[in-house]
C-alpha cells in the first residue's frame, strides 16, 4: 500500500471513528447533541470537534 493511500485510509477510519462514537454514546444512553463528541475510548465528551481530534492524537495515538 501506498503512503498516499495509506494517509487516506487513515482519514477515513478516523472518521468512522468519529461517527461510530457518537453511535456508541447513543447506544450507552448518552444524549450527545450535535456538536458535541464523545470519545470512543474513554467516553470523555468534547464540545468542538478540534479538541476531539486532538484528544484523539495525544490520548490515544
Ligand atoms: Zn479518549
Amino acid at each position: 500500500m501506498s503512503s498516499a493511500i495509506r494517509r487516506t485510509w487513515r482519514s477515513l477510519v478516523q472518521i468512522y471513528n468519529l461517527l461510530c462514537a457518537r453511535d456508541d454514546a447513543a447506544a450507552r444512553g448518552f444524549t450527545v447533541p450535535s456538536g458535541v463528541w464523545a470519545c470512543e475510548r474513554c467516553h470523555e465528551p468534547h464540545l468542538e470537534l478540534a479538541t476531539y481530534t486532538y484528544h484523539l492524537r495525544t490520548d490515544h495515538a
